[in-house]
């Protein structure tokens, strides 16, 4: 039985009901079944913000086409280190995945899983030699053994014919594909995986309520929490708490006040996408077409054409096309940045400001687009683009991480950082890179640095741990047979199996 708690105790306070927070919530919640979870939002329903299926571009991120997770050393060979990492990041949301289907809690991983090609696409005789360094250094790893290279356009035409058609035939282009990819809507998740706690004993979500504030008590924490529709206010205690609030998160870890957090900034980078609901057209494209970056660009804003499958209907999306907002979260507040910026990360700021130039140009240039110059772009993917069938959506809001830098003063970080008070009592997640993908692996971290002392060699936790997660504790990267065998498997659970077992197989 749960220890009983009151109204205002918990073991657990989750801040944020997205993709992180949710994740989290089950990951403990089948850990150990007994812990009191409550979790706050502070807006009406959950994954309104980045984890909403519009707001992100929905791709299961294994880097199988991004290509900036494999850059080109000053050798001329490809470094595949980050590749591999966050390849073997998405086994592990595989596998948690499929253990909540084969357990019924998620019925059906068609409401949020797709399995969709994913191809990196480039133009261009440098670009072209690129690609093909970048296809032999990753297929001659079996996480990759499925990878395909082309440089016929006849080929390329047939893996995503909407990027061929009507394109000059003297371009040099080339391609790869590796038909394992996903598209993934994380806010249907984050629903599935709130909807399999709904109703569980020491589980609760508490909506329109918004943390303000987090203090010491004892050995865990009060958390000041307002009813956005009445004000009224409340304190909650807990013994642990996670700042899951995306792009809230930072000001949150501020107000904790716990020595890890000082020197945090956030640099907010917003987006925008078109979008093209036609059938006609969307049917046709069955397949994630990533670009290069343009010089000055950061990462997560490189251009691509992606089907997605959302609420049952097929569409496409194109972008991001990156700006600049001082607000933290889509519905944040302008005055977001400026709240943000306190004796501690003022230095760290300005020298980010004084290196990124290039940057700070690049998403001033995107602010000042027109939409001709947006519809060049994409007709830089899709030559044979008409406007009337695309729309403009406005994207979640990114806050990338600022930090103190002993060599710089202060640099700027895309990727996902944890921040953990000492005695593990709290952790904050801050930045959104590779994002929902990686849900799993990150909160399996959170899990580790918290509750470690209950990971214990054959502990109930430990024990737990390998079932939901079968590889848990190996490296996929260096054992061929084990990811061969989580692939087949979660892609049958998750009925993602693009590649017949067989083809594979028989490699
Ligand atoms: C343009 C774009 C494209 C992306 N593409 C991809 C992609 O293709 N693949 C991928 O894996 N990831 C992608 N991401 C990243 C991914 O969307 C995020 O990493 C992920 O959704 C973050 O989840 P979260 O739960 O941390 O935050 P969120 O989903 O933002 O949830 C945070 C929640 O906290 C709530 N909150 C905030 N402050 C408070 C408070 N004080 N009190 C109570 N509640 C609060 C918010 O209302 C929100 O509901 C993309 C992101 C963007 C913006």
């Amino acid at each position: 039985m749960p220890i009983p708690t009151t109204e205002n105790q918990s073991d657990v306070v989750l801040v944020g009901a997205g993709i992180m927070s949710a994740t989290l919530a089950v990951l403990l919640k089948e850990l150990q079944p007994h812990l009191n979870i409550v979790i706050f939002e502070k807006l009406e329903s959950a994954a309104e913000e980045s984890s909403n299926a519009w707001n992100n571009a929905g791709t299961g991120h294994a880097a199988l086409c991004e290509l900036n997770y494999t850059p080109q050393r000053s050798d001329g060979s490809i470094d595949i280190s980050k590749a591999l990492e966050v390849n073997g990041e998405f086994d592990l949301s595989r596998q948690f995945w499929a253990y909540l289907v084969k357990q019924r809690a998620i019925k059906d991983p068609q409401s949020f899983i797709h399995p969709v090609p994913h191809c990196s696409f480039v133009r261009g005789s440098e670009n072209v030699a690129f690609l093909k360094k970048r296809f032999q250094a990753l297929s001659s790893h079996h996480a990759y053994r499925e990878m395909e290279y082309s440089d016929d356009k006849k080929q390329i035409e047939e893996w995503f014919p909407l990027v061929m058609e009507g394109r000059n035939p003297a371009e040099i282009v080339a391609a790869t594909r590796n038909r394992i990819g996903t598209d993934v809507d994380y806010g249907a998740l984050t629903d599935d995986l709130l909807n399999s706690l709904s109703g569980k004993e020491g589980f609760s979500i508490h909506f329109s309520k918004r943390v303000q504030g987090l203090s010491r008590i004892g050995d865990g924490w009060s958390v000041q929490v307002r009813d956005e529709q009445t004000g009224a206010h409340r304190d909650v205690q807990a013994k642990f708490v996670f700042i899951g609030a995306g792009g809230g998160s930072l000001p949150l870890l501020q107000k904790s006040g716990i020595p890890e957090g000082h020197g945090y900034a956030g640099f907010p980078v917003s987006g925008i996408w078109l979008r093209c609901d036609n059938p006609a057209v969307a049917s046709r494209h069955d397949a994630k077409v990533y670009g290069k970056a343009s010089v000055g660009s950061p990462p997560m804003s490189v251009p691509h054409l992606d089907r997605r499958h959302v609420e049952g209907k097929i569409s496409l999306l194109f972008g991001p096309y990156a700006g600049f907002s001082t607000k933290f979260l889509k519905h944040g507040s302008y005055l977001d940045l400026f709240g943000s910026i306190d004796p501690e990360n003022i230095l760290p700021m300005l020298a980010v400001g004084r290196d990124n130039v290039a940057l700070t140009e690049y998403l001033i240039g995107q602010v000042l687009e027109s939409q001709e110059q947006r519809f060049a772009a994409l007709r830089e993917y899709f030559p044979k683009a008409n406007e009337a069938d695309w729309k403009l959506e406005e994207a979640g809001q990114r806050v990338q991480i600022i930090k103190k830098d002993p060599t710089h003063g202060g640099i700027l970080q895309f990727g996902t950082e944890l921040v953990t008070a000492a005695d593990g009592s709290l952790t904050a997640m801050l930045g959104a890179s590779p994002g929902a993908s990686t849900a799993v692996a990150v909160m399996i971290k959170v899990v580790e640095r918290c509750f470690g002392e209950k990971l214990k060699n054959n502990s109930i936790w430990m024990r737990k741990m390998r079932e939901m997660i079968p590889s848990y504790g190996h490296s996929l990267a260096q054992d061929a047979e084990l990811l061969q065998r989580v692939r087949t498997e979660t892609g049958a659970v998750l009925n993602i199996n693009n590649v017949m077992v067989k083809e594979l197989t028989a490699k």
